[in-house]
This record gives structure tokens, C-alpha cells and sequence, in this order.
């Protein structure tokens, strides 16, 4: 037998450390069999919280007693997305498949900014599905990045590129006398007004465009700023429509985007971080139509996808510009054509990470074990519960419907005197329950409960124990503001 180092960090006991491991294993299968039977989240104890709060020291705590510890502190305390109750923001549900898609991932300990390797290959098979979802031609590139915030961030960089060529990676913006404006609408992410301050454009050259009855950006008023922006000498170079919008689910006309940014010569970008991959489920897709006309495209495998966190992707139609916008040599990065170095270009070529993990493995696995008709599916049933939930909404008079309901949001409230103040206690109480967990947001400043159905697990009973819950606790939240008077 091999001898192994005495410092090795792999077990001595190669068996008992098997055991262990199937236990977990078994422990975690357990644990999303059983989701329904949990509550969807409950507060951390303050004592359990200050365990976290210990010096580093030399101790070795073994493998089952730092995983009782696991079980006993941090599982209980997750924020419960993958269960079926859960509304809040936009979280996916995550599957079975992918977390054994992770484990396998962290066994190779794969780096993928680039050589020679079958994990890149995969990632390569998850760029053409990509490109073939979104009908964008060969020559189209794509990257795994970690979410739609980053992606965004790629987008603009890119176009950026395409406006003022490559030499402005070297000169930089300061050198530069064209001042760059872009546009979005006042639904848009907030990632993408953070992008504008990162890359240095600033976030006031992001005009913000009021938006229409249906939270769609008001098209008139967006061509007004373009013309008087080009009037007082400025560039609009860049436009982000949004497909499926965090506050309310809106989707912008991406035709008439599309149209617009061909007559303007402006980067038309898509923001479609949950909502582009409902290009999946034939009945939805048609909403879409525009999508395929961008010039670049945003989103996360993560949310509707299904696929565990995180996994966010970035496609772009002009593969060179994508390249021409962050390639940069090294000796030590040097490329071959045979041997591991080969390859190229490698994905470390496409942004600005060059050590990456293998997200490319949980998304091959998911689409391959659940396919796309059935992925798609899942998409489609999350907006038919949102429906559901808005004809009950429409039903009872003590809740009021907020915003339209284009996909898989809905926002609502309980009737109050004191709405805001109500429906802010309201959807703690929901939340500390462990009953239902929706989120809030703003609509025309009126405070809204807002359910995000994404999770593949929620079904009509978790909707009507939303709404039951959502009464009762109406109640109590107005009974107590009304005392407090
Ligand atoms: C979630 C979301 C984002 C941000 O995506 P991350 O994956 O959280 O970085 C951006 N835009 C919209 C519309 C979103 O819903």
C-alpha cells in the first residue's frame, strides 16, 4: 500500500468516515421528503446565534459531533426556501437531484476558468441549450456567473465596449469625452443601478423611466429622454428592458424595446432574471417575444430553474465583442493546443472570474434528469397558483388586489384603516407562524404582501393556508394597531 502523508486532511478511517457520510446523505434526503411537515422558517435563538461568535482556536471537533451541531444550529434556522410555503422575494425551491449534483461537483473540486477539462465541455452543452432557448445564433457566448446582479454588471461592461471599442480598457472612463446615458424603468433591479456606480458610468447616467397601469416602461416618455438627452450631447448607448420585474412580475414590450434600440443603434439588454427561462414552458414563452432580438441576456438558473444556488448565467450575441471586453493575457495563462493548456478560449476569457466552481453540473443534471417540457411545466403551474391566488384575493372583501398579476406575483393587501402599518405586522406574524412566507414591497406607496410562487413544491393547499393565514392574522395585527391608537 501506498503510504499517505501524515498530514493529509483525509480521513484515517476511510469506513467510518463512508458511515458518516451516507448518514448525511440520508439525513438531507429526509429532509426534503419531509419539507411539508416543517415550518418554513422560525427566528434563530439569541443563545443559539452567539454560538457563531467563537475565536478560532486549534481544536479538532470531529466529522459527527461538528454535523449534530449542524443539524441542531444552522438547519432549523435556514431561510426555508426550498419549502413549499415559501413566497418570499424570488427564491427558487432548489430539487433532489441538484443537491446530489453538488456533492458530486465538490468531489472533483473542479476549477473551471479554464484548460483542458470535460467539466468546461459541459458548461459548453449548457451555453448551446442556452442559445438554442433564446434562438441567438452560434456565434453567441455564455457564462455562468453567480446571479443576474453580476450578469448585469457584464452587460454593461460589454456594451460599454461596443460603444467606445477596446481602447477604453486601457485609456479608462476619465479619459473619456463621450459621457454614456442608459435607460431602465423605475421597476428595474436595483443590481443595475449598482452596476452603472460600479463600472464608473455613475448611476445618474441610468435614467430611470416612469413606467404604465401594467408596470411596463412607458415607452413614450423613454424615447422623450433619449431624443433630449441627444440634444444636450449626450450618448444613450444602452437600454435594459426587464422580463418578469422583481416588485410585480411586469414584463416590458421587448418588441418595441428591440425596435427602438435597432433605430438608435443602442445595446438592448435583458434583464430576465427569473423570468427569461419561462421561454421553457410553451404556454408563457409567447409573453417573451423580444427576447430574442437582445443583444445580451441576464439570468439565473437558480429561481425558476430549480437549480440550488447559485447559478446565474449571462448570454451575448457578438461573441467577440464579449471576449474583446475582458480577455487579457498572462504568461502563467498561457494556451496550447494540446495537453491541459489547450482549449481556448477558456471561460476566464468571457468575465472577470478566473477561479470557478462547477455550477454548469447541478444545471446539466436538472435539465437533463427533469427535462425541458417538464421544467417548464413547473414554471407554468407556479403562474396558474398565481391566478389562483388572485381569484381568491377577488373573492374576499377584507383583501384587495395591488398590481396586475402578469406571471407569478401577487400583491395584495388586507384591508385596514391603517393598511401599511397592518400589513407590515401582518406579514412578520405569517412569517414568524411558519405557516406561509410571502415578502413585502411598495406599489403606488401603498405597502402590499407580496407572494412570489416559484418554489415546484407549492401547491393550491399552501395558497389557501396563505389566505386563511393572511385573515387571521389581519385581524390580530388591526386589533393591535387599533389598541395601540
Ligand atoms: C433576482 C433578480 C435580480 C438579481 O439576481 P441575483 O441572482 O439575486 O443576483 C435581478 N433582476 C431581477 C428582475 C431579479 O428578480
Amino acid at each position: 500500500m501506498l503510504e499517505t502523508s501524515e498530514d493529509t486532511l483525509d480521513p484515517s478511517d476511510w469506513n467510518a468516515f463512508r458511515l458518516q457520510g451516507h448518514r448525511m446523505l440520508d439525513d438531507m434526503i429526509d429532509y426534503l421528503e419531509h419539507q411539508r411537515n416543517q415550518p418554513v422558517w422560525q427566528p434563530m435563538p439569541e443563545d443559539i446565534r452567539q454560538h457563531f461568535q467563537q475565536p478560532l482556536d486549534d481544536n479538532q471537533a470531529d466529522l459527527a459531533a461538528t454535523y449534530n451541531l449542524f443539524i441542531k444550529e444552522v438547519l432549523p434556522y435556514a431561510l426555508g426556501n426550498v419549502h413549499p410555503g415559501f413566497m418570499g422575494w424570488v427564491h427558487g425551491g432548489g430539487t433532489p437531484v441538484g443537491m446530489l449534483a453538488e456533492m458530486l461537483a465538490g468531489g472533483l473540486n473542479a476549477n473551471l476558468g479554464g484548460r483542458d477539462q470535460a467539466p468546461i465541455e459541459v458548461e459548453r452543452q449548457v451555453v448551446q441549450w442556452v442559445r438554442d432557448l433564446f434562438d441567438f445564433p452560434k456565434t453567441a457566448s455564455g457564462l455562468f456567473v453567480t446571479g443576474t446582479s453580476m450578469a448585469n454588471l457584464l452587460s454593461v461592461l460589454i456594451a460599454r465596449t461596443a460603444r467606445l471599442g477596446t481602447e477604453i480598457r486601457q485609456k479608462g472612463l476619465a479619459a473619456n469625452t463621450a459621457h454614456l446615458v442608459a435607460y431602465v424603468s423605475t421597476s428595474a433591479h436595483i443590481s443595475l443601478i449598482q452596476a452603472f456606480d460600479i463600472t464608473g458610468l455613475g448611476s445618474n447616467a441610468l435614467r430611470r423611466i416612469p413606467v404604465n397601469d401594467q408596470f411596463q416602461m412607458d415607452l413614450s416618455a423613454l424615447e422623450l429622454a433619449i431624443s433630449e438627452d441627444k440634444k444636450s450631447g449626450l450618448m444613450p448607448f444602452y437600454i435594459a428592458g426587464t422580463a418578469g420585474s422583481a416588485d410585480v412580475g411586469a414584463i416590458d414590450n421587448l418588441n418595441a424595446l428591440a425596435e427602438l434600440c435597432r433605430r438608435e443603434n443602442i445595446w438592448f439588454h435583458v434583464d430576465g432574471a427569473y423570468g427569461a427561462l419561462s421561454m421553457l414552458a410553451s404556454d408563457i414563452a409567447p409573453r417573451m417575444q423580444g427576447i430574442e432580438l437582445a443583444d445580451s441576456i441576464a439570468f439565473d438558473f437558480h429561481k425558476w430553474g430549480q437549480v440550488p444556488y447559485d447559478a446565474g448565467f449571462i448570454l451575448v450575441r457578438d461573441e467577440e465583442l464579449h471576449l474583446n471586453t475582458f480577455a487579457t493575457s498572462a504568461a502563467y495563462l498561457n494556451r496550447e493546443v494540446r495537453g491541459m493548456a489547450a482549449g481556448s478560449p477558456w471561460p476566464c476569457d468571457f468575465g472577470p472570474e478566473l477561479s470557478r466552481g462547477f455550477r454548469a453540473l447541478k444545471t446539466w443534471f436538472t435539465i437533463k434528469v427533469y427535462g425541458a417540457e417538464k421544467l417548464g411545466r413547473v414554471i407554468s403551474n407556479t403562474c396558474t397558483l398565481a391566478q389562483y391566488l388572485k381569484s381568491r384575493i377577488e373573492a374576499e372583501p377584507r383583501l384587495e388586489l395591488l398590481a396586475p398579476v402578469a406571471l407569478n406575483i401577487v400583491c395584495f393587501r388586507y384591508r385596514s384603516f391603517n393598511a401599511n402599518r397592518v400589513n407590515a405586522d401582518l406579514v412578520i406574524a405569517l412569517q414568524e407562524s411558519g405557516i406561509a412566507a410571502p415578502s413585502t414591497t411598495i406599489i403606488n406607496g401603498q405597502l402590499a404582501i407580496r407572494a412570489a410562487i416559484v418554489n415546484h413544491r407549492t401547491t393550491t393547499q399552501n395558497i389557501d393556508a396563505l389566505i386563511d393565514a393572511t385573515l387571521t392574522f389581519g385581524e390580530c395585527a388591526e386589533n393591535s394597531a387599533q389598541s395601540q391608537e
